[in-house]
């Protein structure tokens, strides 16, 4: 991946900036390594965080699709994954009015703060959270409102995009 459009450019030096997660950044500082011995320039990442699973885990897996929301889940399914999800809060209202909840735990808060542009808006719902202001239920339907609206302009950007795709494809055999 990371030597790859320089061959396509007949050995042009080409430089890469690959997106990935950052459990491959072994991989890409190996390369950094080797790169420039075999005639490459050195690939520049971009890496990206984890967010925790749906179901409280520290990360996403693909073999539990309940435990992350897709970009093609449909508002029922959204809805659905979203009120089944773990959180930090109490096992009560009245304990959450008393206690707060946790939002440093809660995959809830996490896709606030992934979500939510508005740093402020972010900050309110942690501290309602703490003090006990906001329970869970209400913070779940704000945050399906917010997959809602994202998902809904993805989709009309990906319906957009798609007549572009073969624009960016490779088809390129490599010798
Ligand atoms: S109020 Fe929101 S952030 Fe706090 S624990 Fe409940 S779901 Fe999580």
């Amino acid at each position: 991946m990371a030597f790859l459009p320089t061959e396509l450019r007949g050995g042009e030096a080409t430089p890469t900036l690959i997106p990935c997660a950052i459990d491959q950044d072994p991989y890409f500082r190996l390369a950094r390594d080797i790169a420039e011995t075999l005639g490459y320039p050195k690939p520049a990442t971009l890496y990206s965080k984890f967010i925790m699973a749906l179901t409280g885990e520290s990360k996403m897996s693909a073999s539990n699709p309940d435990s992350a929301i897709y970009t093609l889940d449909d508002a029922k399914t959204v809805r659905r994954k979203i009120a089944n999800a773990f959180t930090g809060g109490q096992p009560t209202a009245e304990l959450q009015r008393r206690l707060g909840g946790n939002p440093d735990i809660c995959p809830v808060y996490q896709y606030h703060l992934l979500l939510d542009p508005d740093d402020a808006s972010v900050k309110k719902i942690y501290e309602d959270c703490r003090s006990g202001a906001l329970l869970c239920g209400e913070c779940k339907k704000m945050l399906q409102e917010k997959v809602e609206k994202f998902l809904k302009i993805h989709i009309e950007r990906r319906e957009k995009a798609r007549d572009k795709v073969d624009e960016y494809r490779i088809s390129t055999k490599i010798k």
